[in-house]
């Protein structure tokens, strides 16, 4: 006799907003070396910590505009 088991009585999970498994891992803008965001990895069982890097929104404008300047000498 194996009903279905309906866990309606099971509402009072613990909201857990982190897990002890996710690290906030600050990214650093290779450009202006400088910390951008932070952003969370699920760090398993590989212990890669450390800082990640990216191009931050600034660089990335000015990355952009250049990219602009450039196109508009070709022309
Ligand atoms: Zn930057």
């Amino acid at each position: 006799m194996s009903g279905e088991h309906d866990d309606q009585d099971s509402t009072q999970k613990i909201p857990r907003m982190e897990f002890p498994e996710k690290k906030l891992i600050p990214v650093v803008c290779s450009w202006c070396k400088k910390i951008y965001k932070l952003s969370s990895w699920q760090v398993s069982q590989s212990k890669r910590t450390g800082v990640s890097h990216g191009v931050c929104p600034e660089c990335l404008a000015k990355f952009e505009m250049e990219q602009q300047k450039i196109e508009q000498k070709k022309k």
